[in-house]
């Protein structure tokens, strides 16, 4: 009776998994493997509410298993001598894990390949749908600019979607650690793990992605980011499934879909990018505690402002266009280190991710992969045009929820209990050295 242990790390599923499938191809019998190693605890990379989320994944994903015969395997400790140990334990020649992008994981995989040799089979096509490197421009290791990245990348075949084993023959006997977790930050998290994704995969209408993406009250987009990040749901069978649709709003969110593997292809090649600016640009950063705080709290003066602050510590998530507001008014208009964003964006979001997070902050404070690193987006501009009803701003402002229609956007006016604006509307941009234009 052969053994292989598939190691869980990004890819907390059954279904399109290729490390699964790699590891019951390879033997009779396969561990389902996670360890859960203290050294993400130390890296800050483990928030209250990623940990809470993770724990219903792996909940789910044991019962999923324990379905077909099999159940999941929990260690704590690190995880290339757990992995070993497990090996030793069960006997397995193989052991089959997804690459990863980050200093993190590149680390763990050198010292899974310390400790396991030629055991180990890492699988490229697992957390991204073009895997890191498969495509690069002339003379370079990675692509520094999204649309050439997209063509490309539309010209990448991809690798065939893979079922879900029926059945998982698993050795008897092997023990396993209590995931043991806090509480979260956020009071409405939403639940974690590959049933709760795929169900709202199927009820998620893709069609009207185009023209409802942007709207902040309307609330239309997927909400498939957390269930990204952990793997619960495979990229390229997200993209299987969109192009089946045809038409301009799966063709959007496939695009949306490109944006992550493009981030991710630029932190494989550059994962110190998770820390240092991509390019720097000699930016002076403003100093001021005050103001982070405030923005941190969701009380700079500017309602569409605050209501994103809020919402991201309400449900641990925010709207992609709050998200983007609310990092330009901090690295642009307070004109503050974006690692400050970046880092309390990590705190809460359920979603939080090294390459998306690090990077589109990057994009947005201009010190990223942006060909207009100079644009300022304009928070009353971006308020009347993604907000025009002020119904985004009522639903997490509730002090203003008094003030009728657009009003909202402008408390100075009508609600003199607001908290004055941090910096004046016609100074938005006035700290920022390079700033042009006003969006
Ligand atoms: P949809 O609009 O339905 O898009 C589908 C999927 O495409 C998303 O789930 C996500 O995986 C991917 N995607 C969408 N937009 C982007 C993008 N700009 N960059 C990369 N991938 C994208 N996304 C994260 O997954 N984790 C983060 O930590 C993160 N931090 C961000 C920080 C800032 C400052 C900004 C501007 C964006 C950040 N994003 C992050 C990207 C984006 O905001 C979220 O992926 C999106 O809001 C998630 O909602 P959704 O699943 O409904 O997205």
């Amino acid at each position: 009776m052969t053994v292989s242990i598939a190691l869980f790390t990004q890819d907390l599923r059954l279904h399109d998994n290729p490390v699964l499938h790699a590891a019951r191809t390879a033997a009779d019998q396969v561990v389902p493997l996670f360890v859960v190693d203290p050294a993400v605890e130390a890296a800050g990379f483990a928030a209250p509410n990623r940990l809470a989320f993770l724990a219903d994944c792996l909940t789910d994903l044991d019962a999923s298993l324990r379905r077909i015969g099999s159940r999941l395997t929990v260690r704590r400790g690190d995880t290339a001598e757990q992995t070993a140990r497990v090996a030793a334990e069960t006997g397995a020649t193989t052991v089959h894990v997804a690459a990863g992008v980050t200093a993190f994981a590149h680390r763990r995989e050198e010292r899974l390949h310390a400790a396991l040799g030629d055991r180990l089979h890492v699988h490229d096509a697992s957390v991204t749908v073009v895997p890191p490197g498969r495509i690069t421009p002339a003379g370079r290791d990675h692509y520094a600019v999204f649309t050439p990245y997209h063509r490309a990348w539309q010209q990448t075949p991809h690798r065939t979607v893979l079922g879900a084993p029926r059945v998982l023959h698993t050795p008897d006997g092997i023990g396993s650690d209590t995931l043991v977790i806090g509480d979260p930050d956020s009071p409405a998290l939403p639940p974690g793990g590959e049933t709760a994704a795929r169900a709202r995969w199927r009820r998620w209408d893709v069609d009207a992605y185009a023209d409802v993406h942007d709207d902040l009250a309307g609330d239309a987009t997927s909400r498939l980011s957390p269930y990204l990040h952990f793997g619960c749901l495979s990229p390229t069978e997200l993209v299987a499934g969109a192009l089946r649709h045809d038409g301009e709003g799966a063709q959007a969110f496939v695009r949306q879909l490109a944006w992550r593997d493009f981030h991710h292809q630029v932190l494989a090649a550059r994962p110190d990018a998770a820390r240092r600016d991509y390019r720097a640009r000699d930016d002076q950063w403003h100093r001021d505690e005050r103001e982070a705080e405030a923005w941190r709290q969701g009380r700079t003066g500017y309602p569409i402002v605050d209501a994103g602050m809020r919402q991201l510590a309400h449900e641990g998530w925010m709207h992609n266009r709050a998200r983007l507001l609310t990092a330009s008014f901090l690295a642009k208009s307070l004109y503050l280190d974006w690692r400050i964003g970046a880092d309390h964006f990590l705190s809460l979001l359920v979603d939080g991710d090294v390459a998306n997070n690090q990077l589109n902050w990057q994009w947005v404070a201009g010190t990223g992969t942006d060909t207009r690193p100079n644009r300022v987006l304009n928070p009353l501009r971006q308020a009347d045009r993604y907000d025009p009803d002020g119904d985004y701003v009522r639903r997490w402002v509730p002090e203003l929820a008094h003030l009728p229609g657009p009003a909202v956007h402008r408390p100075w006016l009508l609600a003199p209990d607001y908290p004055s604006p941090l910096v004046a509307p016609e100074d938005l941009s006035a700290r920022m050295r390079h700033a042009r234009a006003l969006d």
